[in-house]
């Protein structure tokens, strides 16, 4: 018998968007899954930039060939025998990374950290195809009335900024926050989860034309800085104290600037890298006012539940910015990569 095949968008070698094609795959059976495995059926998945960053072959622990696509929402066809939780035809998602749930990070809640975590699209197949396999301690259930396409980016989104504000930033009401690549997916939901605890927002867009984008999502002040020099204007909105705390998304190329930017006893959370390069910083400026500088990674499964809930609620707002058919995942890496589009684009399986 000839095993039933599936439609997958694969990388077999890193490089362009033109190493992305759409190809006749295996796809994976109910009668191989392991015991916490449950099989879903992909109906949307977010092009994200951790995506590109992976096709270009700059995360060490992805293996060829591979689907890419961490955002994923769709319905469970199939579970393992040792499932509990979930159902056929249940709606679900996924968060970005999968834990064990049972190493000593996991048990003290740091999921995030799991030393057996399986990113999907690095050490598992993705959800650019028409099927996933994920442990069901990755998984959360979609509310009724939620699109897929809105559940498929909560996680990365919503989660993240829950994980990147509160979790990891601890931030305050009252204090002022400082953003860097604010329009981008993570940019837009951060800014609305800091806007929810009360904090002021500064949100630093390379892109002119960002401007109003940022304003709606919430932001008190924008600064468009085309040079990615900021730290003087933040200094200045803050009549010369700094700001409490920096959420850097675009990483290494605007960390000297995030750092300048701190007032004393500031804290600094890299959440977003998006060039794999070194910087340099003045240990002295960290040591004369007690700055902070911490990292912050993907999602819990809780954050995803809760931020189902936010959107629930309507406190948050994902904002899915274009919706595009799976086979053209090649043309949104490329509007993504050219900055061409705010918030999230959505691939429909
Ligand atoms: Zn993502
Ligand atoms: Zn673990």
């Amino acid at each position: 018998m000839r095993t039933p095949t599936m439609r997958a968008v694969v990388m077999r070698e890193f490089g362009g968007p033109e190493t992305l094609r759409i190809e006749e795959v295996p796809a994976p059976q109910p009668a191989s899954l392991r015991e916490r495995d449950v099989l879903i059926r992909v109906r949307a998945v977010g092009v994200c930039y951790h995506d590109i960053i992976n096709r270009s072959g700059n995360l060490p622990r992805t293996r060829l060939p591979s689907i890419l696509g961490h955002e994923i929402a769709g319905e469970v066809e199939a579970v393992g025998s040792g499932v509990q939780a979930f159902r056929a035809g249940d709606r679900v998602a996924t968060i970005q990374r999968v834990h064990c749930g049972r190493c000593d990070l996991c048990r003290r809640g740091r999921t995030t950290l799991c030393k057996e975590g399986v990113f999907f699209g690095e050490e598992i197949p993705g959800g650019y195809a028409d099927y996933v396999v994920s442990e069901e301690q990755g998984l959360a259930r979609v509310p009724e009335g939620l699109a897929i396409e809105e559940a498929s980016i909560c996680a990365c989104t919503i989660g993240t900024a829950l994980h990147v504000v509160r979790a990891r930033g601890g931030v305050q009401l009252d204090e002022t926050v400082l953003i860097t690549g604010a329009s981008g997916g993570v940019g837009l939901h951060t800014i609305q989860v800091c806007r929810l605890i009360g904090a002021r927002v500064l949100a630093v867009t390379s892109s002119p034309q960002k401007a109003d984008d940022l304003r709606k999502a919430g932001a008190d002040e924008v600064i468009v800085a085309p040079s990615l020099k900021f730290a003087e204007q933040a200094r200045r909105l803050t009549s010369g104290r700094g700001v409490d705390v920096v959420l850097e998304i675009t990483g290494a190329l605007t960390f000297d600037q995030a750092m300048r930017s701190l007032a004393p006893a500031g804290r600094l959370i890299v959440v977003g890298n998006l060039e794999t390069r070194p910087v340099s910083f003045m240990p002295g400026l960290v040591i004369l006012n007690e700055l902070e500088i911490r990292g912050s990674f993907a999602t819990t499964t809780p954050e995803l539940s809760e931020s189902f809930r936010l959107v629930g609620e309507k406190k948050v707002r994902p904002m899915v910015s274009r919706l595009m058919p799976l086979s053209d995942a090649p043309r949104a890496h490329q509007i993504l990569y050219d900055r061409g589009v705010t918030g999230r684009i959505v691939l429909q399986v």
